[in-house]
């Protein structure tokens, strides 16, 4: 994935910066990394490649997860750093973009052994990042037990404290109240200004959604503020199930990732198990995506029946299976913006940090809600005057920011 993901990631990029009229020269600058940083740990008499890609910094210090995940490598970091600069620039955070990772599957280590790995990621990154400088945060098999890890390596290393240097912290080590649930919460919070901005407020409207992990849940679980939103099917990459008249998540249980995904669904057992490719094709007006990449490609795109597509995973419609949506007038929320709830609130906790202060979920949700609203509202106002799709204004946004920073 990582070469065209790449590839996708800057040809939106490009085409958003010659619709405003920048030249090459620009163009290439908002490219090009600023920094790579390509390097091995050895633990065990194993070595692992580890990266960090700082890909821009106009707006503030680079932002962005580290992975864990034998794929690992540096087009698939360098393609989500770049993303993670246009995300963050799409929602209007003083933040710039990085990611980083380690080739590695996990689940051949023993615990000391992740730590140590951590720990010498941190220390080896240490002159490189920092509150100022670069901010990384748990990403796929990471989790706020490394991250902790690596604040207490780093602050080593750099002997001072330093909290606001890593976010996804524990919340005893200075972590976010309303971090786990901000990705979903944030989708929803985005679909709901989409539907405002449309005259669709408070309309009977169906969901179907691909994914029930971490993302799928909060998603879920939030949309019971908006009672006139029914998800009537889900799917986790086993099965779909179905209930037209509405699947209640009251009870559902949030279980963490690698636990059998239908016992979060445990209300829904008596609903017969369908194939989980059928979640696609799914009569519903709603389609909310948040699983995989590359989840609507030409292989299915004919059967999506939905009007309006969330992408709350990252990149799941293929390029080509987006023309033919739009061409049929489907809208389709982009993952810049329609994800962004966990960066947003990635953001929040820096701030607290930097505070010294620690902030209720509530305090943290109504600052998440006004951020993601006004940058929804832009993204629409945009599409609208130009006539252009909601991804192709998300990315001019983005675009004129880090172009107009200082
Ligand atoms: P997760 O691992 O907790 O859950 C993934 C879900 O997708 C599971 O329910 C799994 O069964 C399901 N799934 C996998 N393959 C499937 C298939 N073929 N068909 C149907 N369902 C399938 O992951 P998550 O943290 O919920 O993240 C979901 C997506 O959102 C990922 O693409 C992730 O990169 C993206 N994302 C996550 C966050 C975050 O804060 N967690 C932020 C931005 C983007």
């Amino acid at each position: 994935m990582s070469k065209s993901m790449l590839e996708t990631a800057q040809t939106a990029i490009k085409d958003a910066a010659i619709r405003l009229g920048y030249d090459k020269k620009v163009i290439d600058a908002l490219l090009e990394a600023e920094a790579e940083h390509v390097f091995e740990i050895e633990v065990n008499g194993n070595t692992y490649p580890a990266y960090r890609v700082q890909h821009n910094s106009k707006l503030g210090p680079f932002k962005g997860g580290i992975r864990f995940h034998p794929h690992v490598n540096i087009d698939e970091v360098r393609a989500l750093a770049t993303l993670m600069s246009f995300k963050t620039a799409a929602v209007g955070l003083p933040l710039g973009g990085g990611k980083g990772g380690i080739a590695v599957d996990p689940r051949t280590l023993e615990a000391a052994e992740i730590e140590e790995l951590a720990r010498r990621y941190a220390k080896h990154l240490a002159p490189h990042i920092g509150s100022g400088k670069d901010i990384p945060a748990p990403d796929v098999n990471t989790n706020a037990e490394i991250i902790d890890w690596m604040v207490d390596e780093y602050e080593k290393t750099i002997g001072q404290p330093d909290k606001g240097s890593f976010t996804g912290k524990s919340m005893s080590n200075g972590g976010s109240e309303g971090r786990e649930a901000a990705t979903g919460r944030g989708g929803v919070i985005a679909l709901v200004e989409y539907l405002k901005a449309q005259g669709l407020q408070g309309q009977p409207l169906t969901i179907a959604m691909q994914g029930f992990g971490n993302v799928g849940y909060w998603f879920a679980k939030t949309l019971r503020e908006y009672p006139h939103l029914k998800l009537i099917a889900v799917a986790n990459s086993k099965h779909t199930w179905v209930q037209t008249d509405g699947i209640d998540v009251t009870n559902a249980v949030h279980v963490p990732a690698g636990t059998p995904r239908p016992e979060a669904l445990h209300d829904i057992q008596s609903v017969t198990a369908q194939p989980a490719d059928l979640i696609s094709s799914i009569k519903a007006d709603i389609l909310v995506l948040a699983a995989l990449e590359d989840a609507i490609t030409d292989a299915n795109v004919d059967h999506v029946k939905a009007d309006i597509i969330v992408e709350l995973a990252n990149g799941p419609i293929s390029s080509s299976a987006e023309k033919k949506l739009l061409g049929k007038r489907v809208a389709i929320l982009p993952d810049v913006v329609a994800n962004a709830g966990g960066v947003i609130v990635s953001y929040l906790e820096w701030k607290q940090n930097q505070a010294n202060e620690h902030w209720t979920e509530e305090q943290v949700n109504a600052k998440l809600a006004s951020i993601l609203t006004k940058a929804s509202d832009e993204m629409l106002e945009r599409s609208k005057a130009k006539d252009i799709s909601l991804k192709q204004a998300a990315f001019e946004l983005a675009v004129e920011r880090i172009v107009n920073a200082q």
